[in-house]
């Protein structure tokens, strides 16, 4: 991709009312436009981010057997009346009326709906366990939307939801779904502990939220040290709550393991039983031929306030710093003097041998050395290749690590070869 012709709006100015670090830089590398209070137009820079963590997020559902649906963002109320939460739901829920007066809402979540496409079509135990998932915009009419794509109005989520013939079934599920989510977030390049939700209706503990550690994040999290060296099975059950639940005088763990950190809340998962299954009369029948009420799970991941999360946890003065899984693009090329006809050749060389293998963007512009520079650091692609019309001249060009800050001199064909 070449910037000249690239849509990334990049901006110097600080927008007044962005008050983190990733609203800030979302705005400022021309990532995302806003439209309205909480709600944003997704820029290319961003989509190619978004498109990178959804393959991994699919990839890792396909892994433990869910399978990818749409369903709707324009759901009929009757659902929700159903389950009894269309009242409960309150002034979040954006409402709609049709042109026949008929009450419809965009969906802020969709159990309802998954339940339903169960019972129309699953009669028998045979036909189960289920796990749907999507990912699709959701809408919530946040008292205070904030932070920008953080607390959105409209957010990209994937939403996942399970159907189990029992509870023992439905707790595998959700073992299965924490592991994969422990799995999706590392390799997203991120660090996210597992922290206690509210627990089940069946005790244990089954629902946790998953925080990424910020300082600007919303949620207290008080959690034993041992939780940062926990192996994958120990992270179920190591001590982490959120100030929500915490109680000093019921913690189980002493004071001197007990640490205390801000986070980011990008994912959800908790199980419940026969909440809506009931109500909602989605049962099957199993092997005695008797009617049961499947045992529910749902699963959420903020996708889009992953975004923001991410760019929290990983930025520095100067810019955005992608962890190389979720980066916009692998390599930069900035050819510092377009003019040069050495500069350009090498420039064009290099990106026409790497553009099979990476995705590479390559600064063409005729804009300043600083405005070029303070770009690549804004945008925050992990290794810029910086060709300069001096060391050219001795057939060298530098590759910066965006990360590290480290800058390696190195000919043409050694940087070629770094990255084939
Ligand atoms: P929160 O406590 O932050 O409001 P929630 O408990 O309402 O979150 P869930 O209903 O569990 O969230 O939704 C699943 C995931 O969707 C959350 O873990 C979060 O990452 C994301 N999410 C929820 N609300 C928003 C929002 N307004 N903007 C962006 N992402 C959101
Ligand atoms: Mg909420």
């Amino acid at each position: 991709m070449l910037f000249s012709q690239f849509f990334a709006p990049t901006s110097k100015d600080i927008p007044a009312d962005a008050k983190i670090a990733s609203h800030i830089l979302m705005l400022r590398s021309g990532m995302i436009s806003q439209t309205a209070s909480g709600i944003y137009c997704w820029l290319p820079l961003a989509v190619r981010v978004m498109e990178k963590i959804t393959k991994i997020i699919c990839e890792e559902q396909d892994r433990i057997g869910a399978q990818k649906v749409y369903f709707t963002t324009i759901q009929p109320a009757d659902l929700w009346i159903e389950s009894g939460r269309y009242d409960a739901y309150g002034k979040e829920m954006l409402r709609i009326k049709d042109r026949k007066e008929g009450d419809f809402l965009y969906s802020p979540t969709n159990e309802e709906q998954a339940t339903d496409v169960f019972r129309k079509y699953v009669k028998s135990y045979r036909g189960m366990p289920v796990m749907l998932y999507q990912i699709h915009w959701k809408f919530r009419d946040e008292i205070r939307p904030r932070f920008g794509v953080m607390r959105g109005r409209e957010f990209l989520m994937k939403d996942g939801y399970s159907f189990d013939i029992n509870f023992d079934a439905a707790k595998e599920t959700y073992q299965k779904i924490f592991r994969s989510y422990v799995r999706t977030f590392r390799r997203l390049g991120l660090t996210a502990v597992p922290v206690q939700a509210d627990s089940g209706a069946i005790g244990g503990n089954m629902s946790h939220e998953f925080q990424v550690l910020a300082e600007t994040g919303e949620s207290t999290i008080y959690s034993d040290k041992r939780l940062f060296t926990a192996s994958d099975e120990e992270l179920m059950t190591t001590f982490a709550v959120t100030d929500e639940k915490y109680n000093p005088k019921e913690c189980p763990i002493a004071e001197s393991d007990l640490i205390v950190s801000k986070g980011i809340e990008v994912g959800h998962i908790f199980y419940f039983g026969q909440k809506y299954s009931k109500p909602m009369n989605a049962f099957v029948l199993n092997e005695n031929g008797e009617k049961i009420y499947p045992e529910m799970g749902s699963y959420g991941i903020g996708v889009s306030r992953l975004i923001g999360a991410i760019i929290e946890a990983s930025h520095d003065e100067h810019g955005i710093i992608w962890p190389e899984p979720v980066a916009p693009f692998d390599i930069t090329i900035l050819n510092l003097h377009t003019k040069n006809e050495k500069c350009v050749e090498t420039a064009r060389r290099i990106y026409d041998a790497l553009s099979s293998s990476k995705e590479v963007l390559y600064d063409d512009r005729s804009i300043t050395v600083g405005e070029k520079l303070a770009d690549a650091d804004l945008i925050g692609i992990p290794y810029q290749i910086i060709i300069g019309q001096k060391k050219i001249e001795n057939g060298l060009v530098e590759l910066k690590n965006r990360k590290t800050g480290e800058i390696t001199e190195m000919s043409i064909e050694q940087v070629i070869a770094r990255f084939m």
